[in-house]
């Protein structure tokens, strides 16, 4: 609905003069500075630079998919305020799909999980448990499984330091690089020889 901050109930010469002040062509018959000042309004004097409060950036690799799109971080203190498509990356040029310009988003929200539940054998119920004991738990459990299933040689003497004991499937969000370290890690590290990948066409 029109109000008084659009001029109804304002008499007709004044509203006219006010147009004049404020119209843009007016101001730059006046001569005044066609690239900023007449082109500035009350509203967009008050915009500020979306990125003007974060005091570094950083880069990295967006975790979705296989893509790898390069994203800046945007951050002020130890807190990320942005994330955006890296312009430098040749891989996405500073585009981001929905999925990765949604990045920032699941790193605030608050229903994040930053924990696990673990159900211990042979209990009825799940416990919380914090992420740095998972990952151990995990790293004990595969050394002992490698210790305890490593077989150097078979009968016939052919040396081949490989476990049958564990076997890896990798997830479509890795990429190349993540690949590399992990068939370095598994194979040549462990001796694993199930090793699989879920390809991404
Ligand atoms: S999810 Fe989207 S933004 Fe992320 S790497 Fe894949 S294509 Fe790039």
């Amino acid at each position: 609905m029109p109000t008084e901050k659009h001029g109804v109930g304002r008499p007709l010469g004044e509203r006219v003069r006010g147009a004049l002040r404020d119209w843009s062509v007016p101001r730059q018959v006046r001569g005044q500075d066609a690239e900023r000042a007449a082109a500035e309004s009350e509203g967009s004097r008050r915009l500020r630079p979306r990125l003007e409060e974060a005091d570094r950036v950083g880069t990295s690799i967006c975790p979705y998919c296989a893509v790898g799109c390069g994203q800046l971080v945007y951050a002020r203190g130890n807190q990320v305020i942005a994330i955006e498509g890296d312009p430098r990356n040749p891989i996405n040029q500073g585009t981001l799909c929905p999925k990765g310009s949604a990045t920032f988003g699941w790193m605030q929200n608050p229903n994040r999980l930053t924990t696990v539940k673990y159900r211990a054998p042979f209990s009825d119920h799940w416990e919380e448990r914090p992420l740095t004991w998972a990952m151990e738990q995990i790293a004990q459990r595969i050394k002992k499984t490698r210790d305890a299933t490593f077989v150097k040689t078979i009968e016939d003497g052919v040396p081949v330091n490989h476990t049958t004991g564990i076997a890896e499937l990798g997830g479509a969000t890795l990429d190349n690089e993540e690949n590399y370290l992990i068939k370095k890690l598994l194979a040549g590290g462990l001796g694993m020889i199930w090793i699989e990948n879920q390809a991404r066409i």
